[in-house]
Formats: structure tokens, sequence, C-alpha cells
């Protein structure tokens, strides 16, 4: 037997889902102190408003655990582009990700003198790297084998160190399996949990949709954050040389376009306040694609069905240096050939 720490504690890996407070909530109620570990990326769904991480807040706040932030976007962007375990139905990689996860979280544990993780998994629940054999690879990758107590459905699972320790009592963690999330929802409402956002994940990567443009990102370059997050706004197109031109949707986004660009993009703007949205061409010097974003321009414009309509462009780096372009609207057919 290994000594028994005087306060036991513990890291919970905590989404702001409904899974991973249940899963809290079981261990707190064994005495252990539990404090919580939020992963944030540029992949998230709500980084953009901060909800997600405000939610983990929230969530902490309600059981009274301390919450330590990781923002992985850099490491996580290196796993998208070549994930050791492959990918699951879209960009997701999520067995590298959650080795990532426990690798930082078995970090925080010796930091401060935890002694196991938990985690909201449920067996079965979700197909990649909710499997048992999935799991007990990503135990063994990260290092925590034996260590990642997984309450809700421990029942199914070989028993861990903290099981066998006699920190947590296994007669009183659950036996959940399955996508059903029934079991789930009868635990909330005993423990009277209300509102849970989040809880089927918040991941743009198992977007169909975000998932082709980032197939078709990584296709064409060695992407950065910036590139990631231009994938955020707007439609998007490839055009014939390589060039990707992005085209906003609405006020918000042509702001955000522009505050996106950066040197050796190409942004194109309205000439004379007409109504036409901003855009930005990037990694591309072709006059025949500079023409052709103008024409993406009044293609999304109420003024479409005009002959012709003028719009200004300049390089990001010599905004001074501004052209005027005759631009047209273009088939829809070719529209739609070159969306991403
Ligand atoms: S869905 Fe996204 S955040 Fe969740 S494990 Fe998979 S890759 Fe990671």
């Amino acid at each position: 037997m290994r000594e028994r720490p005087e306060t036991i504690k513990a890291v919970a890996l905590l989404s702001g889902g409904l899974d991973s407070r249940l899963a809290i909530k079981v261990v707190q109620e064994q005495g252990i102190a539990v404090y919580a570990a939020n992963y944030v990326t540029c992949f998230c769904t709500c980084t953009a408003k901060g909800s997600c991480k405000s939610e983990a807040r929230r969530a902490c706040e309600q059981l009274g655990a301390p919450l330590k932030v990781f923002p992985t976007t850099k490491e996580f962007l290196e796993i998208v582009k070549n994930p050791k375990h492959g990918y699951g139905r879209n960009m997701n990689p999520c067995i590298d990700c959650r080795i990532l996860m426990f690798r930082k979280a078995k970090e925080y544990m010796e930091e401060i003198g935890a002694s196991f993780l938990v985690t909201g998994e449920v067996l079965g629940q979700r197909p990649m790297s909710q499997r048992r054999d999935a799991m007990q690879l990503i135990d063994r990758e990260a290092g925590v084998e034996g260590l990642v107590l997984r309450p809700l459905c421990a029942k199914h699972l070989s028993i861990t160190i903290p099981e066998s320790e006699g920190w947590v009592d296994r007669d009183k963690l659950l036996s959940i399996s399955g996508r059903s999330r029934k079991e789930q929802m009868r635990l909330a409402e005993s423990y009277d949990m209300r509102d849970y956002p989040c809880a089927a994940g918040g991941c743009l990567l198992t977007n169909e949709g975000f998932a082709n443009k980032v197939r078709d990102l990584l296709a064409h370059k060695d992407a950065d954050i910036n590139d990631v997050a231009l994938l955020k706004v707007g439609r998007h197109f490839r055009l014939p040389d390589g060039g990707k031109a992005v085209v906003g949707k609405d006020k918000e986004q042509n702001l955000r376009l522009l505050n996106l660009a950066r040197a050796g993009d190409r942004v194109f703007r309205p000439h004379d306040h007409l109504p036409v949205p901003t855009a930005l061409l990037r990694d591309s010097d072709s006059e025949e694609e500079t023409v052709l974003t103008a024409d993406l321009c009044i293609s999304h414009s109420k003024l479409r069905t005009e002959p012709f309509i003028l719009v200004e462009t300049y390089k990001y780096e010599a905004p001074s240096e501004v052209r005027v372009i005759t631009a047209k609207a273009i088939p829809r057919e070719r529209i739609d050939s070159l969306r991403i």
C-alpha cells in the first residue's frame, strides 16, 4: 500500500459539459479535493466568445473546485497536422488530443501533489477515444496507466490505483456505458444540476464543413494559428493558382477579416462606400486571382446584377498603394467550383 495522503487531491479534466461535472461530483462525494483542468484551443467552438472557458469557470464555482486553464493551441495545431493515431470521422485527432491533455494533467497533478486523475469519459460514448482499447492506449502513451479514474463507467474498467489504495470506494462508482445520456440526466437531476451547455463537446474538428476547410488548408501549406482563425470567418475559395480567397458575410466578419490580414495578404475593400463585402487574398500574387477575388466580392454583394462595379485593393503592407479593379459577378457554377 502507498502512504495515504492527509488530504487526497485529484486533477479532473473538465470540458464544462455534463459528464465531466458529474464525474467531479461523484469523486467529491467521496471526500476527494478536486482540482479542475480545462483546455482551450483555436478549434473550440466557442473560443471566440470565451464561453467554453467561462462555462468551465461557472462549473467550477458551482462545484467548489479550483480551475486551471491550459491554452494548448500551438501544440494541438501540430497534432492536427500529423496525428500519430489518425483522425476520427472528420479531422478530429481524438486519441492524440487526449494524450496531450493527460500529459498536461499529469504534470499539474505532480505540481500540486495530487494523487490521480479523473475524467468524465463513458465507455462506448465516443467512437474514437472512448473505446476500451483506446482508453488503455491513451493512458499508456500519456504515462498515466492506473492513475485515471473514470467514475461514470469505472465498474466496466479494471481497478485503478485510487481504488486499490482505498482512496475511493469502487462500490460507489458507476457503470454507465454507451451513447444514451439517460443515466447522466438522472444523475444530474439527483445532484440538482440544471444547465449544462456543451454536453456534446465543442470541437470544430468534428464538424464536417469546418473539417473540409482544415483538410484543404493543410493540403496547401504549413498552417499557423492565424490561418486557422481565418477558417472561422467568411466564405472560403481555393483559386486556380493555389491562392485562398475569403469573402466576408456581414459587417462583423468584414472587420474580422481586416483584423486577421497580415503581410503578404491582399485586401479588397468597397470603392466609394458601395455595399460590397471585404475580402482577403492569401498566398497569391497572381493577377488572375486578384481579379477573381474582386469578382467574388461582387458576386456576393447586392450589386451582382450590375454590369460592373469598382473594387479597391491593396497589399496589406502597402495600404496607400490602392488599386481600383473593374469587377463583375461570375456564374454560380464557377463560384461553387471554387468554394471550399
Ligand atoms: S473532439 Fe476535439 S477536443 Fe475532443 S478529443 Fe477529439 S480532437 Fe480533442
